[in-house]
C-alpha cells in the first residue's frame, strides 16, 4: 500500500460557502450551500486548489495509505461530471435572469 495526499476539511469550522466546490477540478467535493462540506478521498487526487480558497482556512493536506492504480480513470471522469455541473450551473443562471427580466420589462 502506498501514500498519496488528499485534502481534508475540518468541518467544525466550514461554514459551507460552497466555494471550496466551485474550484475544485476533480469535483471531489460533498456539500450543499450553508452545510458543512466534505471531501470525497476516492476522487481527490490532492492538487491543493482549494486550501488557499477557503475564507475560514479549514482544508488543509494530509496522507492517507491508498493505491494510486484507479486514480486516472476517476479524474478523466470527473472532468466530464463536473463540466455537466457547470453547465447545470449556468442554465440555471440564465433561466433565474429570464424571469427576473419578465418581471420587469
Ligand atoms: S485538493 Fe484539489 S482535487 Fe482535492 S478537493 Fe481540493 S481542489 Fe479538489
Ligand atoms: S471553502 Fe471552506 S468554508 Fe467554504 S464550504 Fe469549502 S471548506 Fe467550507
Amino acid at each position: 500500500m502506498s501514500t498519496r495526499q488528499v485534502a481534508y476539511i475540518k468541518e467544525e469550522n466550514c461554514i459551507g460557502c460552497a466555494i471550496c466546490i466551485d474550484v475544485c477540478p476533480f469535483d471531489a467535493i460533498i456539500g450543499a450551500q450553508n452545510f458543512s462540506h466534505r471531501i470525497n478521498f476516492e476522487e481527490c487526487p490532492g492538487c491543493k486548489i482549494c486550501v488557499n480558497k477557503c475564507p475560514t482556512d479549514c482544508i488543509e493536506i494530509k496522507n492517507i495509505n491508498q493505491d494510486k492504480s484507479n486514480l486516472k480513470d476517476k479524474i478523466k471522469y470527473n472532468f466530464k461530471r463536473r463540466e455537466l455541473r457547470i453547465a447545470n450551473i449556468k442554465k440555471n443562471y440564465l433561466h433565474n435572469i429570464e424571469n427576473q427580466l419578465k418581471k420587469i420589462i
